[in-house]
């Protein structure tokens, strides 16, 4: 694919060599990082600089291995086999991105362990079938560690089956750039968003759970661009997402009015 036509992603690190080994070496990967920092922008980006297809999967509480992994349905009197996500990623030689891994039931853990392991197998237990990942496939998982929930970490014995790599918020110059291009605002305006922005993710922990995205700050921006007051977006997008408490808003308007 033509590199302008590819999904925006502005490298922040060493990512791309990172995923770019992994996938030649058959190797699954483990994004850690706050939700909104780019994470699922680099997975489409380097899925489309590979010439992948992408299967992505938000897990959720209910989400099961069968879920992924297909079920049998009925189908105007019979019962078809219909492949879930990650067989089809497999069949296809596909990149497997599921995001938020953690989320997902325990037994979802038990079919992305072959997979991982360097015989890369997937048992399909209701089909009998045993799928060999070709080449092309990946699995890529992310979890956000951010949330402290020590019942939804991931166990040692699934974790050190993934290289791993920390995913941050971008230094405040390229942020400003990918909040530009991404809304549209100039980028003298969009500089004291993203240094409010750093203002804010400074109370995290004190107050908040966690701090503005890049994804909150693109939204800010694109109210602006469209033609909203500064105060308004902000509000909407930078302050009323983050907290539904009175007194922790009182306290991120005293950052605001500081700050902008
Ligand atoms: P995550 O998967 O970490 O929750 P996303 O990948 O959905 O976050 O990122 C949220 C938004 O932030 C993206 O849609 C994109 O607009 C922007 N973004 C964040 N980081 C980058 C980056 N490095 N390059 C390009 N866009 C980015």
């Amino acid at each position: 694919m033509d590199a302008a036509e590819l999904p925006y992603y502005a490298p922040v690190g060493r990512e791309v060599a990172l995923f770019e080994h992994a996938f030649r070496n058959r190797l699954p990967l483990l994004l850690k990082g706050p939700t909104g920092c780019g994470k699922t922008r680099f997975v489409s980006h380097m899925a489309a600089r590979l010439g992948r297809p992408l299967y992505t999967v938000s897990c959720h509480d209910d989400l099961t291995a069968a879920d992924l992994t297909g079920r049998y349905l009925l189908k105007g009197g019979d019962t078809v086999w219909v492949d879930g996500p990650l067989t089809r990623a497999v069949r296809e030689g596909a990149v497997c991105y599921l995001d938020e891994v953690v989320e997902a039931r325990k037994d979802v853990t038990v079919v992305l362990h072959p997979l991982t392991d360097d015989r890369r197998l997937l048992p399909l237990e209701r089909t009998g079938e045993l799928l060999e990942a070709p080449d092309g496939f990946m699995l890529v998982v992310s979890y956000n560690p951010g949330y402290q929930n020590i019942l939804k970490s991931l166990k040692p014995s699934t974790r050190q089956r993934f290289l791993a790599i920390e995913f941050d918020f971008p230094e405040p110059e390229a942020e400003t750039a990918i909040v530009a291009r991404e809304s549209g605002l100039e980028r003298d305006r969009v500089a004291p968003l993203v240094r409010l922005g750093n203002a804010l993710r400074a109370l995290k922990g004190q107050d908040l759970e966690e701090g503005v995205s890049t994804r909150l700050l693109v939204y800010c921006a694109t109210l602006i661009r469209d033609g909203m007051a500064r105060e308004d977006a902000v509000t909407a997008a930078m302050i009323e997402p983050l907290t539904d408490d009175p007194e922790v808003k009182r306290a991120l308007l005293r950052a605001v009015e500081l700050t902008l």
